[in-house]
């Protein structure tokens, strides 16, 4: 090796010995040393190679030496392990490069032969393989970064929100979702980068998405988190689950929540019936006690059988009515179980996304109302959302042969201690007449209907303490709302609504 000064030649006499090529550079990248190895690798001699600047040792391939002598200028990246260049000798080959800075402001380098490729390569490999996961992947795969904007968009997401990669990439991830959600989303991002508290990340929902033709579908989110260096990102994984087995599932949970509450209902009007109805065994026992008084008092021995006939019925009467009171107080007490404090927003959403399954060839458009910093409502959440999913569906049933297909679902504070949600719909609406029966079991329009739902929505949310009602909208179309009552309200409420007639 051939050094510029005699305290480097002791050095450069080491460095000829090494099997690794070695090319020092001056503070002016200008080639200040060159060992055996590198002389043999780039085809020079170290004679015509000092002074020159690097780009020189690779005049087939000037594009790569520029990327070394950055690698040299930038402190941070110097001396990192390994930087790949691609070196020319006659044939191509792929080199590895080393690099440490020196104090005088210039640098050793140390090629070694390695695997393939440059820098702006192995960027571009990268990508390729990126790019080939993103459209390979069976599920939608969605990328953002800590603001929300989308990186990366798989092909299956395109296919599903109808949005090609080149006009989402760079948006909000808010835009796959409809309105109140779509505005809510950073608020959501911000609250978690700033808490850690977790909604979705790490555990997954079901969720309303937002095509680009602004239809809406249901879709299961499961959403990672990753870093990589000082990078830190989202990858939502998305399912398409209109027509998935597990939705059914559970709609045949809600489906067993509805026999249960049919049960209920049935049992709650036997109840109001039997209320009314008690007096005529009450005044039966009283006719049994009366007559085996009488009987008694006449002193007449015969009558006696009979008197004792008339105490037994009367005694199986009242054992009866023990009983059925009985039964009521267990009915009662059974509709107050698994009441919680829960939230407005996600219990719709997760509501109407399961109510949508099958949904998708009608293309509804959902929109959401929903007012921001709704208090929690105090709800057996299954049995809300089974009012919900009647009335969602029965819109959908009702939309089935007109157009436009608009849903709009709203939530705001009727009164201090009072929520209003309410399901509307374009649909052809209905006779002012059927109004009358409308929350009457068995009242149906529809040839396969059971005619059940809206009774039972009826007794799900008087049970609750509110209220369920109908109102005609203009031009056409139906609204159905129900009102549930806050916490600190709900025993005022329930009082009330035991002492009302
Ligand atoms: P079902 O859906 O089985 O008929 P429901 O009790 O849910 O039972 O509904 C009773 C009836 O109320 C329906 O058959 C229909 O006539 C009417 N109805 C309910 N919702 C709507 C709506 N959104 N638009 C028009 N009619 C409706």
């Amino acid at each position: 090796m051939s050094g510029q000064n005699s305290s480097s030649d002791r050095l450069s006499a080491c460095l000829d010995l090494a099997s690794e090529a070695f090319v020092g550079v001056n503070a002016d990248q200008q080639i200040s040393a060159c060992n055996h190895a590198a002389e043999r690798l780039f085809g020079v001699t170290a004679k015509l190679a000092l002074g020159q600047p690097l780009g020189w040792l690779q005049p087939h391939n000037p594009d790569a030496m520029p990327s070394l002598v950055k690698l040299v200028t930038q402190p941070d990246m110097a001396g990192s392990p390994m930087h790949k260049c691609r070196a020319e000798d006659g044939r191509t080959q792929d080199l590895s490069v080393r690099c440490a800075t020196l104090a005088d402001g210039g640098a050793m380098l140390c090629f070694a032969p390695g695997p393939v490729a440059s820098q702006n390569q192995g960027i571009e490999e990268r990508e390729a393989h990126i790019n080939s996961v993103l459209a390979t992947v069976p599920d939608a795969m969605i990328e953002i970064d800590t603001a929300g904007v989308i990186q990366a968009f798989s092909t299956a997401a395109e296919r599903l929100f109808g949005f090609r990669r080149e006009d989402i990439v760079g948006q909000n991830i808010s835009k796959l979702m409809p309105e109140p959600y779509r505005t809510h989303h950073d608020r959501y991002l911000e609250h978690y980068l700033a808490t850690g508290e977790r909604r979705i990340i790490g555990i997954g929902r079901v969720v309303v998405g937002q095509r680009a033709d602004l239809s809406t579908f249901p879709m299961e989110l499961t959403v990672g988190e990753v870093h990589t260096g000082s990078k830190h990102f989202f990858i939502g994984f998305v399912r398409d689950i209109t027509e998935r087995q597990e939705v059914r599932k559970r709609l045949q949970e809600l489906q067993s929540e509805l026999i249960h509450m049919s049960r209920i209902t049935t049992l709650g009007e036997m109840a109001s019936t039997l209320a009314h109805e008690i007096n005529q065994p009450l005044s039966a026992i009283a006719n049994y006690l009366q007559g085996a008084q009488k009987l008694i008092a006449d002193g007449d021995s015969e009558a006696l059988p009979r008197a004792a006939d008339a105490l037994g019925r009367a005694t199986r009467q009242t054992l009866r009515l023990g009983e059925i009171i009985r039964n009521m107080r267990g009915v009662a007490a059974r509709g107050e179980v698994g009441r919680q404090n829960v939230e407005v927003a996600s219990m719709i959403e997760e509501a109407c996304a399961l109510a949508l399954v099958g949904a998708a060839s009608q293309s509804v458009r959902v929109s959401f109302e929903i007012a921001a910093d709704l208090p929690p409502v105090h709800a057996n959440a299954i049995q809300i959302q089974q009012v919900l999913l009647n009335l969602v569906r029965n819109a959908m049933d009702a939309m089935e042969a007109t157009s436009p297909k608009q849903m709009n679902v709203a939530a705001q504070l009727l009164s201090p201690d009072r929520v209003i949600i309410s399901v509307s719909d374009t649909g052809p609406g209905l006779d002012p007449d059927a109004s009358d029966h409308l929350f009457q079991s068995f009242f149906t329009t529809k040839p396969g209907g059971l005619g059940v739902g809206l009774s039972i929505s009826r007794t799900i949310v008087e049970a609750h303490g509110g209220r369920i009602f109908f109102t005609p909208l203009t031009p056409q179309g139906a609204k159905f709302s129900f009102t549930l009552p806050l916490p600190s309200k709900v025993d005022d409420a329930a009082a009330r609504s035991r002492h009302d007639p």
